[in-house]
């Protein structure tokens, strides 16, 4: 794949995936290792022991099959548990100098905060960590990793991407959506 049809790609997979832009380095880097544009589904064996749908935290780690829709670490690796404790990592070397003189600190007034350059460290130290739950890692770990929406077609028979997966059980760990009560939608958005 020449780095034309790559870039292209990507920016068709945004469109799937919103949480991809920027098309930057760091997000280039990331979709190389958690959702890789050259990835081929591995010719799945007559029966699998085990498939696990959604390569989630709950979903990592198995082997037998793991069969990943939109990008292998789910939201604890793409936008929840990692990102957000870069963000708030950020938010304290803001609010450390801000607080200082209460601690008998002096700090020349004028600490700003430079937004695109906190969501760019995010950018990249996400990047650097999803080479640890990249979908090349886990083939190595003895996982078949197919990319693609998993559905079943029958009771021990899932298509993924014009595969069909054959197994003795299957881990649903598609993860969770949140619901707003009932009580809560009256108060509007
Ligand atoms: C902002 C934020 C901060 C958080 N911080 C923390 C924290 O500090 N500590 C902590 O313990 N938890 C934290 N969490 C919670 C944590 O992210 C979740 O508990 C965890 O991601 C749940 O993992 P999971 O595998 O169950 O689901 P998910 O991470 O949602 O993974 C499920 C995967 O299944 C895939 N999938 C769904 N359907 C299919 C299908 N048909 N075929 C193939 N694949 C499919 C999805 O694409 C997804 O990747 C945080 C969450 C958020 C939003």
């Amino acid at each position: 794949m020449n780095a034309s049809t790559l870039t292209k790609s990507l920016e068709f997979l945004i469109d799937e995936l919103p949480e991809i832009a920027p098309l930057d380095e760091y997000h280039r880097a990331l979709v190389s290792h958690v959702h890789p544009m050259n990835w081929q589904n591995p010719e799945p064996p007559p029966r699998h022991n085990l498939v696990v749908i959604g390569a989630g935290t709950a979903g990592l780690g198995a082997r037998g099959a793991l069969v990943e829709k939109r990008l292998i670490g789910g939201d604890c690796l793409n936008v929840g548990c990692m990102p957000s404790k870069a963000l708030l990592r950020a938010a304290r070397a803001y609010a450390d100098p801000r607080d200082a003189e209460s601690y008998g600190v002096g700090v020349p007034a004028g600490v700003t905060v430079d937004f695109p350059a906190v969501m760019g460290r995010m950018r990249q130290l996400r990047a650097k960590i999803t080479t640890h739950g990249s979908a090349k890692r886990f083939q190595s770990m003895g996982a078949d990793v197919f990319l693609g929406e998993a559905r079943f077609t029958g009771p021990e028979i899932i298509e993924v991407d014009g595969r069909t997966l054959r197994c003795k059980q299957a881990v649903i760990a598609t993860g969770a959506r949140a619901v707003a009560p009932p009580t809560f939608l009256l108060l509007g958005e």
